[in-house]
């Protein structure tokens, strides 16, 4: 039987601000939409944290037995530099100021972001679709909106009338705006632009004489606005109507607004039965910007050539402090954060490498069907991946005590105990034991002679040389320990 069946999953659904029952539209099924990178710039730690959560909710539907279509684009046109339609496309910008094309800076970031996303581990979506692949598909829903009167067509620029939409039904049901509040708080147009209310957002936008990237359309040879690429391309894959629809917290308003006035005026339908929001990232407590020099790269922490992190971190310890933190808190990035995410890190690695070393007895002294339980009731539970990991830990406490005798295993148990710890670990946390063992310094080196020294010193029964030897590092705080297979040293 698929776990699936025996695992009741709710999901904190954002548009009605409350966790529930997850049903897919189609029973086995999943479909969900992610809103993908605009490739104009280098992946975003940010981005990586909204992403990763995804992955974990992917890879857990995955785990569970359920086919999922996972779809996550790629938005190379469309997205001005500023939301309310304003300013230059960034993709195109960016190719003005490298004098490349703009399919140049798309190939670039596409890659950039891809090999960020291996290097985390990241399972691929099962669809990958872009923006400009889909032109026709977004000029024929803005044919749709047009006709049935909720757009209009200005100096051949086509916009999405807000006010109009908002009649018939309610514009600022997922972000909790109004759209009076927004009326109140939004400056007059000035007569800049050709909208009849500055709500009003872009379907179709006429491109200037200068403008690179543009399409032959009924209304001008132009580009599409940005919100319409993922109703098209969410619909087009997953159907009118589908399971998932996730984002950063920042696209809740206007994009995924916009989202959904499009599809309900499309297709008379809501478009997305679970809305997902991550929270957003800090860097040591204030907001990423590059201006302000509070900004790293995913790809500069594995390296360690960043000067905001104290070393090298692995992507699975990156991984590892995300998810030990719920995908809807603000989480703040650091070194010291870091730094104890991978003791935990390592701690988690060293206890399944000791579960070979387990020899079963007869029965169980632990209760192992209980524990996996609570495991898979922190999953279900929103993806609670950080109760996940203190049930993980629970089970390190426990594989210690195994080690050393102090509790008892059963065969049973302790197949059931090792498929579930490598499911999550691996499978559904996509973790890797990828931390390098640390390269002993100078100060280890000398302390190993020393030890050597005080050998054969002692096999020499020069006691006095060699009590010296252990006094003078006591006195340092090197403690030495006399055992069976030689000596070891603890340091304080
Ligand atoms: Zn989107």
């Amino acid at each position: 039987m698929e776990l699936y069946k025996e695992n009741q999953l709710k999901i904190y659904n954002s548009l009605t601000k409350s966790k529930e029952l997850f049903k897919p539209l189609k029973d086995g099924y999943v479909g969900m939409y992610v809103c993908g990178p605009t490739v104009y710039s280098n992946a975003h730690l940010g981005n990586l944290r909204t992403f990763m959560f995804f992955d974990v909710a992917f890879r857990y539907f995955l785990h569970l037995g359920y086919k999922v279509r996972y779809v996550r684009n790629i938005t190379d046109v469309g997205h001005l530099e500023n939301d309310a339609d304003e300013g230059e496309d960034r993709i195109a910008k960016k190719a003005r100021l490298e004098q490349i094309e703009p399919m140049e800076v798309v190939q670039k970031y596409t890659v950039d972001f891809h090999n960020v996303l291996s290097q985390y581990n990241f399972l691929p979506p099962s669809i990958e679709p872009t923006a400009t692949g889909h032109i026709v598909e977004q000029i024929e829903m803005i044919k749709i909106i047009l006709d049935k009167g909720f757009a209009y067509e200005v100096n051949g620029s086509v916009y999405f009338d807000v006010l109009e939409y908002n009649k018939t039904n309610h514009y600022g049901i997922l972000s909790g705006r109004n759209i009076e509040d927004s009326i109140n708080n939004t400056r007059d147009l000035d007569g800049q632009s050709d909208k009849k209310n500055p709500q009003d957002f872009a379907l179709w936008k006429k491109a200037e004489d200068k403008h690179i990237m543009r399409w032959p359309s009924p209304w001008s040879d132009g580009f599409p606005g940005w919100h319409i690429e993922c109703s098209v391309m969410s619909t087009k894959y997953l159907g009118e109507q589908f399971d998932i629809h996730g984002g950063g917290i920042d696209l809740k308003f206007p994009h995924h607004e916009c989202e959904i006035a499009q599809c309900k005026t499309w297709s008379g339908k809501d478009p997305v039965n679970y809305w997902i929001h991550t929270n957003m990232l800090l860097l040591n407590g204030q907001k990423m910007a590059k201006s302000t020099g509070n900004f790293i790269l995913p790809g500069e922490i594995l390296t360690g050539k960043n000067t905001i992190l104290s070393k090298a971190f692995s992507a699975s310890v990156v991984r590892f402090f995300n998810m030990q933190a719920n995908y809807r808190s603000v989480l703040d990035f650091s070194s010291k954060a870091l730094e104890a995410s991978e003791k935990g890190y390592i701690k988690l690695m060293d206890a399944i490498k000791n579960l070979d070393q387990i020899t079963p007895s007869k029965s169980s002294s632990i209760d192992v069907p209980s524990w996996r339980k609570k495991c898979y009731d922190a999953m279900n539970d929103d993806f609670n991946t950080p109760v996940l990991i203190s049930h993980l830990f629970e089970s390190v406490k426990c594989i210690n005590q195994l080690k050393e005798g102090k509790e008892q295993i059963s065969p049973d148990d302790l197949s059931v105990l090792k498929t579930t710890i490598n499911a999550f670990v691996y499978d559904v946390l996509g973790l890797l034991n990828d931390v390098k063992e640390e390269e002993p310094s100078k100060a280890d080196g000398a302390i190993e002679l020393l030890i050597k020294l005080r050998k054969e010193a002692r096999d020499q029964k020069n006691w006095a040389l060699s009590d010296q030897i252990r006094d003078e590092l006591a006195a340092l705080g090197v403690q030495l320990k006399d055992g069976r297979d030689g000596t070891t040293y603890t340091t304080n």
